[in-house]
């Protein structure tokens, strides 16, 4: 039962007038009215939700805690970006294992468009083993075939022109979608094409039997290819221009919806429930713009949260739903435990390493440049690529029994799992990808600036996880975020053998004249031992940006958060649509799953609707 002052207000309450998307920053647009839906966040999993509901012509308010950025070049330009700039970003918070805070924060969008508007752009597909996985691990439903033509439905590939396929683009028709609203390509012009060709002769040098093919979306055949990026060619200002999910799902003139409210500039504190648990609205406000008064809006339908891995977690934990000792810690009194809440952070440690690049070629951009736009070449490397016949040594230690408990155990000690069998599931789902499926553990991205070519890498599917949660009940206040990096000693050695062969890649007879020194960053030689690559990753490593898993989608027994149809367990109504319900990690960038998540999301809502 609603409010008196909300039904009347679903009384007085109109749509807005029939010229297209209302993005505003008043709360007025908001405050008491009713709506089908609330939708937290605008970012990916947001618009893609919002766009889906609104265009079967239900009302739809989407509230989102940072500004509408659509004029800044920074987030409409794909190369216009500064690394790292505090333009659209959170920057969050970062703590040491021990909880004291670290210099470095976390990157996470922070406008409309969420991370979509400031991120590296990279798009390219998971393997048909992996999504097949989510539906083994408690999820009915969810698997390739289901997932697969939503990620072909959302993107428009524009193919490579003659120039750019000489310049290393590579694409295979079958794997992409050519109707969609996300654009992906390649840019114009490419980017260090003889680097680029350089990195491919040299790859098999550091990494036996990698196989070197063309379209990194074909993940049946190939490892190392060449990868899209969602951005589209505006011959009009000679731009790359970003294709967000904003540019693609909301700016767009095509997408327009009298339906659609985008509330920007507004930070959603909690959810308010009736009494058996029904999902009726949120309380929210602006530090900014209403100077942190707080107003309430009303959902016929349903609450949606899409605020992000760093985002759901806590706003679940400030409407009393999570684990019992960190509310008590934040001074917030439960209503529902749900001890998955904030557990199970997971991202990809990633660093990198540098050659300096000899005097004669630092003026050649086909080599070496400074523009802004992720390395065109990404090869994903398995156990056997990194370790030949010494794989069997970590696949004997992953695959024992007591080795599985031991590390359940101590995830379940840190905080960083719900239960014993809970992180058993999930690490024997990535395990089991690693040893049965064969699939990659590391990324490794050629890349070259000034003076310098770089091999950045990561571990591409962690055994380690972290965990976020609130300090307090303040809306407006950071969340604590323990990633616990490199905590799994897979991880570890993963992350040692990788540094090891990216100097072995620029000592690769390919390089021979282009490469000055091999071992400039870091300066370990090739005699450096464990302990100081160890050392050097502890410092060095930051997240790969692809932050999943702490609203987690699996059976409840599991410390599961949402269910199948993506329902936060317990309650009615109140479902979460964004990177958070991923319960493990994917081997490719994030992007093209979420979307297909989002908007199979968004099917399956219209479905209860
Ligand atoms: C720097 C960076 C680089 C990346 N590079 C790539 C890449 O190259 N390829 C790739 O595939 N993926 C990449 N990613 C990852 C990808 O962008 C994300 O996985 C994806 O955008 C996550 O979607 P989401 O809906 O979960 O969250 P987001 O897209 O981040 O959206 C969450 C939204 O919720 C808002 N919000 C948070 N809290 C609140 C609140 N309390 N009230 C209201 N609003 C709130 C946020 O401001 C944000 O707009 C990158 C991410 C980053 C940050």
């Amino acid at each position: 039962m609603l409010p008196w002052f909300a039904s009347l207000a679903l009384a007085l309450f109109s749509a807005p007038a029939a010229h297209g998307t209302c993005i505003t920053d008043k709360a007025a647009a908001a405050a008491d009215k009713i709506f089908d839906y609330i939708i937290v966040g605008a970012g990916l999993g947001g618009l893609t939700v919002g766009n889906k509901l609104s265009g079967k012509g239900f009302s739809v308010l989407i509230v989102e805690a940072g500004p509408d950025l659509s004029w800044n070049p920074e987030v409409f330009n794909a190369e216009d970006r500064v690394f790292q700039s505090a333009t659209c970003n959170w920057q969050y918070p970062v703590l040491a294992n021990n909880g004291s805070k670290l210099p470095s924060t976390i990157d996470s969008g922070a406008c409309i468009g969420g991370s979509t508007s400031i991120n590296g752009m990279v798009w390219y597909r998971p393997t048909k083993a992996e999504v097949d996985r989510l539906e083994t691990l408690g999820n009915p439903g969810w698997n390739w075939d289901s997932i697969s033509p939503h990620m072909k439905a959302i993107e428009r590939n524009h193919v490579p022109d003659e120039t750019q396929i000489a310049q290393g683009a590579g694409v295979d028709p079958a794997v992409h979608g050519y109707s969609g609203a996300v654009n992906t390509s390649f840019p114009t012009p490419m980017r260090i094409p003889k680097a680029v060709a350089l990195y491919k002769q040299a790859l098999p040098f550091a990494f036996s039997g990698l196989t070197v093919g063309s379209d990194l979306s074909n993940r049946t055949s190939v490892v190392s290819a060449s990868t899209s990026w969602t951005i589209w060619y505006d011959s009009a200002t000679g731009k790359n221009r970003r294709s967000s999910a904003a540019d693609a799902l909301l700016w767009s003139p095509d997408q327009q919806r009298d339906s659609l409210t985008v509330l920007a500039n507004h930070t959603v504190d909690r959810i308010l429930f009736s009494k058996d648990m029904t999902a009726t609205g949120v309380v929210f406000g602006s530090k900014s713009v209403t100077k942190g008064k707080m107003s309430r809006v009303y959902a016929k339908k349903g609450v949606v949260l899409s605020a992000g891995t760093f985002g759901s977690a806590p706003i679940l934990e400030r409407s009393g739903i999570g684990n019992a000792v960190a509310l008590k810690a934040a001074g917030v009194k439960q209503f529902l435990n749900l001890p998955g809440v904030g557990a199970n952070l997971n991202d990809q440690p990633g660093t990198s390493t540098s050659a300096l690049i000899a005097e004669a070629f630092r003026n050649d951009t086909s080599i070496v440049d400074g523009r802004n736009l992720f390395g065109p070449q990404i090869s994903l490397i398995n156990i056997d690529e990194i370790w030949g016949a010494s794989a069997s040594i970590y696949s004997n230690e992953l695959i024992s029994p007591s080795a599985l408990r031991s590390r359940a155990q101590a995830l379940v000690e840190a905080g960083a799992a719900a239960n014993i069998d809970g992180a058993e599931a999930i690490l024997n789902t990535t395990i089991s990808l690693i040893l049965q499926s064969r699939l990659p553990v590391a990324e490794l991205l050629a890349e070259s600036y000034p003076s310098v070519i770089s091999a950045i890498f990561w571990p591409l599917m962690p055994l380690s996880r972290g965990h976020v949660h609130i300090n307090s009940p303040d809306a407006f206040a950071p969340p604590a975020i323990m990633p616990r990096f490199l905590t799994d000693e897979f991880d570890q050695a993963v992350a040692i053998a990788v540094a090891r062969r990216t100097r072995d890649l620029f000592n690769a007879p390919p390089f021979k004249n282009v490469v000055a020194d091999a071992y400039l960053d870091p300066p370990i030689s090739r005699n450096g031992t464990d302990e100081e690559y160890l050392a050097w990753l502890s410092k060095t490593t930051s997240g790969a940006s692809h932050w999943i898993g702490t609203t987690a989608m699996m059976p409840k027994k599991l410390g599961g958060v949402v269910d199948e149809r993506l329902r936060v367990y317990g309650t009615k109504n109140l479902r979460v649509v964004d990177a958070g319900i991923l319960p493990f990690q994917i081997t490719s960038h994030t992007m093209s799953m979420l979307y297909a998540v989002a908007s199979r999301a968004a099917s399956l809502i219209l479905a209860d609707a």
